[in-house]
């Protein structure tokens, strides 16, 4: 905990209004919808790779995936429910009596069953009515409780669908068994007041016995808003290694475990410290790299350059960082460059023992600064132009795609 006779804690006098629970459930979904990033992909072997290490850190719920996504993903499902994980694996299922039974099958003790929720995802996706989609959840929801599964209901773009529809929606798959009811951002337009309000209302007319959210970062909101639903007493917030997701992501893993454990004081169960392996291990297996100003996982998250920072992070770490970095599992840089003030220069020198007059000082931080400052960028620039090269459109290029509609035998009708 922070010395409270140097920084002043306002968290504290907002507790009040804050309805956290006791022991959260981290609920993630990098193996899903993580897994549903753009040019991303896992093997069953990556999968069962990141599970173990997600499971280890103390994450109460993973999502392996889709069983009949395909058969790869059936067996990844497959491999990561025998694996015997201490975290519960959990697959995903739509509203189809097919994909319930490929879960049923996969031996995962867990299933989500999702359907949309919204009338433009009613009307134009889907083209089912609500009498349809009702129908086809309550079957489904009591095909999987009959199984003995444990159920989450989740819809699609909750926050946009009529309320009056949700409410039925809802009450109805709990009445059926649904275990754990899932609100879900889909396109991740809620932002933390209005969250707060929709949340309130969803449980004066739901009832839910337990809540969770899926909250989506088009709008850069997903963390902060997963957090405004833990303070509206969700359960289960859902979460992404690295914020991975559809489009911008998902509300983050470290993200949401820290504002927790850091901000609020909550006891996740998660060990903090292995957070950044963590991030490493999904960084380099999705080959999605983490930006470099990440919160907390970001390169520079915990590095110092400027002479002012450099110098107060010298005399007390609180004055530039909320935190320190070993609480994540990394360690503090200082960097010597355009900005470097005498301080940095001086605590530098120290590693080999050694002092100087000030205006050897001062002669050295010339060089410093005119060395950082003269560096060619040519290298960096390369990188970067690889880099869009390979991420701006990942998958397949155009030239693969049509050689392969070539190769089924796709031709012009001619006229
Ligand atoms: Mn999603």
């Amino acid at each position: 905990m922070v010395d409270a006779t140097l920084v002043e804690d306002y968290h504290s006098r907002t507790s009040g209004t804050r309805h956290l629970v006791e022991s959260p459930v981290l609920w993630d979904e990098t193996l899903r919808d993580g897994e549903q990033t753009p040019g991303v992909h896992f093997s069953p072997e990556e999968k069962l790779q990141i599970a173990e290490l997600l499971s280890d850190i103390g994450v109460s719920v993973l999502n392996a995936g889709i069983p009949v996504v395909s058969e790869k993903e059936a067996r990844a499902v497959d491999l990561l429910a025998h694996a015997g994980l201490k975290a519960k694996v959990l697959a995903a299922a739509r509203t189809v009596p097919d994909d319930v039974d490929a879960v049923i099958k996969s031996g995962a003790s867990h299933i989500a069953i999702f359907v949309a929720a919204s009338n433009v995802h009613l009307q134009y996706k889907l083209k089912m009515t609500q009498e349809e989609v009702l129908a086809a959840s309550l079957k489904t929801v009591r095909q999987a409780k009959d199984a003995g599964l444990h159920v989450a209901f989740v819809t699609e773009d909750t926050v946009r669908a009529p309320f009056d529809f949700v409410e039925r929606l809802y009450r109805e798959v709990q009445a059926a068994g649904a275990d754990r009811l899932v609100v879900s951002d889909t396109v991740g337009i809620m932002t933390p007041l209005t969250f707060r309000w929709y949340l309130e209302e969803f449980c004066r007319r739901v009832e839910p016995r337990d809540l969770s959210v899926h909250c989506h970062n088009d709008f850069g909101l997903a963390t902060a808003n997963t957090l405004t639903a833990m303070e509206c007493g969700a359960t289960a917030p859902h979460v992404c290694v690295n914020g991975l997701g559809e489009r911008a992501g998902n509300a983050s893993l470290e993200e949401v475990v820290l504002c927790l454990e850091a901000l609020y004081g909550v006891h996740t169960g998660i060990k903090t410290e292995k957070l950044f392996e963590l991030s490493q291990l999904v960084e380099e297996l999705s080959g999605v790299p983490v930006a470099a100003n990440k919160a907390l996982v970001g390169y520079n998250a915990f590095s110092h350059e400027a002479g002012i920072h450099t110098h107060g992070i010298l005399a007390h770490t609180l004055t530039y960082e909320p935190l320190q970095p070993e609480v994540v599992g990394r360690e503090r840089h200082m960097i010597l460059g355009k900005h470097t003030g005498k301080t940095a220069v001086v605590e530098k020198l120290k590693e080999r023992g050694l002092t100087a007059s000030d205006p050897l000082l001062v002669e050295l931080l010339q060089h410093v600064k005119a060395e950082t400052e003269a560096r060619s960028k040519t290298d960096l620039r390369r990188f970067l132009m690889e880099y869009r090269r390979l991420f701006v459109r990942p998958g397949l290029s155009d030239e693969e795609f049509w050689t392969m509609v070539e190769a089924v035998g796709i031709r012009p009708v001619s006229a």
